[in-house]
């Protein structure tokens, strides 16, 4: 039963629809508690939108909630079991350290994961510690809002706790918590747990369950399950054309970070990518580029035929049928991708209409800034505002040229240039969450002071506005401080 105070006072009004699939899916935690939880940050927004009370969320019982200290619900603590591939190898994974405190029900009736990152071991745990260091969940929560305020899917962050605890990694860091929001955390390596060590049920449930969560308008027809398929191969395809439209490398998409959702999961080592090179990898792992930029669109597709795979005795009783029913969709990814894609660059050049050569005059625009080493978020900005144009690239009579063919481009579609101007607003974000503002920020908090954060946070939420006060943010790092590097399991 939810505790009265929390749920008419707080807001909390939780839910557990996850642990009614099998118990194999999900392992109880019992209550863990860290010695003195104190909160960094909170998403007053966010908790809004999700019912909550900011003011009753900082008290001693709310931060103890955020903390997992406290339960809302008896015995409702659960962390998730997944098994998927790591950089091509398949693994038993798990939630290692979070646990889900449960589903939190909107005022408006949706239903959101309220999940803690960084709240101890779980029988998942393998070989770590359960925890996790301040400056990686303040970097999930800078990363994954930017996401957010970019239009692109994603978990949220509700908040940051600090744990009062050290961890240790390459040095003493201070422990916390970070309070992550999701539609829910069902992964392809859910689906792969349930195909490789459960039943053809087991899949079946949880594919049923997915089916009623997220894509409860999907006509129940003689085949459901291909729809599921079809639909989560959808989601994917446009989440990838969001993420290479404006740079932004994931960095770890092994199928455990592969939401059904279509919600970008898991910033461990990802970054915006400043100057344009589509062979950008940032974490230090990924020695052999698996996960670079221009991957991203490939690995999708790998992934989602590892998610198709875990599907086949619900498509078609006889085996061969299936594949072929599951490659059919697979193979539709490229194209439902490419047209996601080409259609948001087309917006970020202020096209309207299509024409054969758009794809062209794109690909042009990317080869000369890779050629230049342009900033990708910037060359767009200049182009939207015609302004920065007097070095680099845009002094080169290859520019010229084609600067000349997208002008006339223009000219042959209806709208004026001020819609054009408009559309290249809309499309084209000035401000992105920047490795070297990040890094200032996380070195500030580091030392106590969060105001950094909070102006960067501040920004960062707002990336179309294109507002005065934000120029200071789209200046680019220093050479000093390239090549960028992220580190992940931290
Ligand atoms: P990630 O690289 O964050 O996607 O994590 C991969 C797997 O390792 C997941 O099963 C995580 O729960 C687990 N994991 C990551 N860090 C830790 C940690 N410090 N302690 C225990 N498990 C962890
Ligand atoms: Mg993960």
């Amino acid at each position: 039963m939810n505790n009265k105070k929390d749920v008419i006072e707080m807001g909390w009004n939780l839910d557990n629809s996850y642990t009614k699939l099998p118990k194999s899916f999900y392992s109880e935690i019992n209550l863990n508690p860290v010695p003195s939880p104190k909160l960094v940050i909170l998403n007053y927004p966010l908790a809004k939108s999700l019912g909550l009370n900011s003011d009753e969320l900082k008290s001693y019982d709310g931060v103890s909630i955020l903390a997992g200290n406290k339960t809302i619900e008896e015995g409702a603590f659960i962390a998730q079991a997944y098994a998927g591939h790591q950089f091509g190898h398949f693994t038993m994974l798990g939630d290692g350290r979070a646990l889900l405190i449960g589903e939190q029900i909107t005022p408006d009736g949706k239903r959101y994961d309220i999940q803690l990152k960084g709240s101890g071991r779980t029988p998942y745990s393998r070989g770590g510690d359960g925890k996790a260091a301040l400056g990686p969940m303040l970097r999930e929560y800078i990363i994954s809002e930017a996401m957010y305020g970019l239009g692109i899917p994603t978990t949220r962050s509700l908040a940051v706790v600090k744990t009062g605890e050290p961890v240790y990694r390459d040095s003493k860091k201070e422990g916390a918590i970070l309070a992550r929001v999701a539609s829910s955390h069902i992964r392809f390596a859910t689906f792969q747990y349930a195909a490789n060590f459960g039943s053809v049920d087991d899949v079946k449930e949880l594919a049923d369950y997915s089916l009623k969560r997220h894509f409860s308008y999907v006509e129940d027809d003689e085949n459901k399950y291909i729809n599921l398929l079809k639909e989560v191969i959808k989601a994917h395809a446009s989440l990838v054309s969001k993420w290479q439209s404006v740079g932004f490398i994931h960095g770890v998409m092994n199928t455990d970070n592969m939401t059904i959702s279509g919600e970008t999961i898991d910033y461990g080592p990802c970054a915006f990518m400043d100057t344009y090179n589509p062979d950008t990898v940032f974490s230090s792992i990924d020695t052999r580029g698996r996960y670079a930029y221009k991957n991203q669109p490939i690995m999708a597709e790998w992934n989602l035929c590892r998610f198709a795979e875990t599907l086949l005795p619900l498509l078609n009783e006889n085996q061969d049928e299936a594949i072929k029913i599951a490659q059919d969709a697979v193979s539709n990814f490229s194209s439902l991708y490419y047209s996601n894609w080409i259609s948001k660059m087309r917006n970020k050049l202020g096209i309207f209409n299509e024409e054969a050569q758009d794809k062209a005059i794109i690909e042009d625009l990317l080869s000369m800034m890779e050629k230049y080493n342009e900033d990708y978020t910037n060359t767009f900005i200049s182009l939207t505002f015609n302004k920065n144009k007097d070095k680099g690239m845009f002094i080169k009579e290859e520019f010229e040229n084609w600067y000349n063919v997208w002008i006339e481009r223009l000219k042959r579609q209806p709208q004026s240039e001020e819609e054009v101007h408009q559309l290249m607003k809309e499309s084209n974000p000035s401000v992105i969450p920047r490795n070297h503002r990040v890094e200032e920020a996380l070195d500030a908090a580091d030392k106590g002071d969060f105001n950094v954060m909070g102006k960067l946070l501040d920004v960062i939420s707002r990336p179309y506005e294109h507002s005065k006060d934000q120029e200071e943010y789209s200046k680019l790092p220093s050479p000093s401080s390239c090549p960028y590097r992220t580190f992940c399991g931290t």
